[in-house]
């Protein structure tokens, strides 16, 4: 039984059981039915009010603050895309539906949005088709590099090796070992691409794919990048899109055109869903035509009458990745954040992302050294190397921060860079937020000479201070709490 709001009484004046969903429960045959009522905690509705909102402000959140978090791009959601996901329509359906139910056609729609989905990103990326099943941006690049090894089995030569540079992200490797391949790292040149002459000595007919991330997690586009996709695929190697910055070109380049054979995005990222906190995801995977045949199964289809199916005939497929047909809720708001932007919406937020981060970049140069310092797309890496002469680390500078209120970029990573801080404002920040976080890491930068104790000695305005990081890591403690 559920409370409702009952529309036959003015507007949303009264409350009311509903019928329908008494006769649900008495409908069910007796031996799936409670003896007893369930035992739950009888609290006040203030009590309730109080432990979650007490909770939610424990959580240094995008609702309360600037969140320059780089490599994660799109840290809040939008409200509507909430809404939406928050339909009964949605929310209510059990993933074993059947598909078509006594003509009710009970999960229709939800198939319908997995497969518009599905074109729409086929559409962004300059794929042939897509699977929305993986959970994760490293379970998406587990599966694409799963159909690489597919590809290559069906072509009667397994090869060994995955070349991935040394400015990826480390799922990047960890997917490929995973898949059982070898890696190959090629290091990064002065210009913040990879070398392309060490590339060409390390391609060879045991290579089986390329992984690469375009623009990379220096925040530079690759102005080479049809040259590097020619030299692999002449040596029959396929090249994978690591897709998590795709917000910095999408409407503006399509992977599929640059000579990718594969993608995956992470809608967590790039479509209305935040990075972080620990899901859930989505990483989708897209593939040109000749790949179609290797997807994960059930892969949805439109039948002649114009409605959904899961269709699981497809005998060359990976097979299975995932329960059920991927994190629904999640491509549920990237389906609606697409449609409610369109096309023109979608430039729009690569253009105001690639604006702001260059915004910032040139602002901060002043101030700290960027070694890849040229023009950056969504994001870039300063390093406190400077700083670092006085004693000064980047962890003290992202300490000092949170005293600011805000939190503190990525930090240590991508590992080319010493002491790095990867910043990205993403497109949805105002120019007055942005403003004050060049004016907060100014004055970083300052203390590090005048007052360095402030840097060393943040964050003071948290409940338990600067923590102990070597204890905090062998003295796991998760109940701390103050009630
Ligand atoms: C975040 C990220 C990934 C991995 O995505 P997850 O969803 O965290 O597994 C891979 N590559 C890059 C460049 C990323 O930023």
């Amino acid at each position: 039984m559920r409370l409702i709001f009952d529309k036959s009484v003015e507007g949303r004046k009264g409350l009311k059981i509903s019928d329908s969903d008494v006769s649900v429960q008495a409908n069910l045959p007796k031996k799936y039915q409670r003896d007893n009522p369930p035992n739950l905690p009888q609290v006040s509705e203030l009590d309730v009010v109080r432990h979650y909102s007490n909770l939610s402000a424990m959580n240094f959140s995008v609702d309360a603050n600037f969140y320059p978090l780089g490599s994660c791009t799109m840290k809040y959601n939008p409200k509507f895309t909430e809404m939406i996901a928050n339909m009964a329509g949605f929310t209510d359906l059990h993933p074993l539906l059947p598909q078509l139910l006594g003509g009710g056609m009970l999960a229709q729609g939800s198939l319908e949005v997995i497969y518009k989905t599905e074109r729409l990103l086929s559409e962004i990326t300059g794929m042939s088709s897509f699977t929305t099943h993986p959970l994760a941006g490293a379970h998406g690049e587990l599966t694409g590099v799963m159909i690489i090894a597919a590809y290559h089995k069906h072509a009667g030569n397994r090869r060994k090796y995955i070349i991935v540079p040394d400015s990826s992200h480390g799922t990047n490797p960890a997917s490929a070992a995973i898949a059982g391949y070898e890696v190959i790292v090629v290091s990064t040149g002065k210009d913040g691409c990879m070398d392309i002459d060490e590339f060409k000595n390390r391609l060879n007919d045991q290579v089986a794919g390329v992984m690469l991330t375009c623009p990379n997690t220096l925040g530079i586009f690759n102005p080479r990048i049809k040259e590097i996709a020619d030299l692999a695929h002449r040596s029959g190697a396929l090249m994978y899109y690591d897709g998590a910055n795709l917000n910095a070109i999408i409407g503006k380049a399509r992977p599929g055109d640059l000579g990718f054979d594969i993608v995956h995005l992470n809608l967590h990222k790039s479509f209305a869903a935040p990075h972080g906190g620990g899901g859930p995801g989505s990483g989708p995977v897209g593939v040109k035509e000749g790949l179609v045949k290797f997807l994960p199964i059930p892969r949805i289809a439109k039948r002649n009458d114009g409605t959904f199916a899961l269709d699981y005939n497809y005998p060359d497929s990976i097979g299975y990745i995932a329960s059920f047909y991927g994190n629904f809720s999640v491509i549920l708001k990237a389906y609606a954040y697409m449609v409610y932007l369109g096309k023109s919406g979608l430039i729009d937020v690569s253009e105001k992302a690639v604006l702001n981060a260059n915004y910032l970049r040139s602002s901060l140069k002043k101030y700290f050294d960027i070694p890849y310092d040229r023009i950056c797309m969504h994001e870039f890496v300063i390093s406190v190397s400077k700083q670092k002469q006085k004693g000064i680390s980047a962890l003290d500078i992202a300490k000092y921060l949170i005293d600011n209120k805000i939190h503190p970029p990525t930090v240590y990573f991508p590992l080319i860079v010493k002491e790095a801080m990867m910043i990205e404002p993403a497109e949805t920040e105002s120019k007055e937020t942005l403003d004050d976080f060049i004016r907060v890491m100014k004055d970083a930068a300052e203390l590090s000479s005048k007052s360095p104790e402030i840097l060393r000695c943040a964050p003071v305005s948290t409940p338990v201070g600067r923590l102990d990081e070597v204890k905090a890591a062998k003295d796991l403690n998760l109940r701390w709490h103050k009630r």
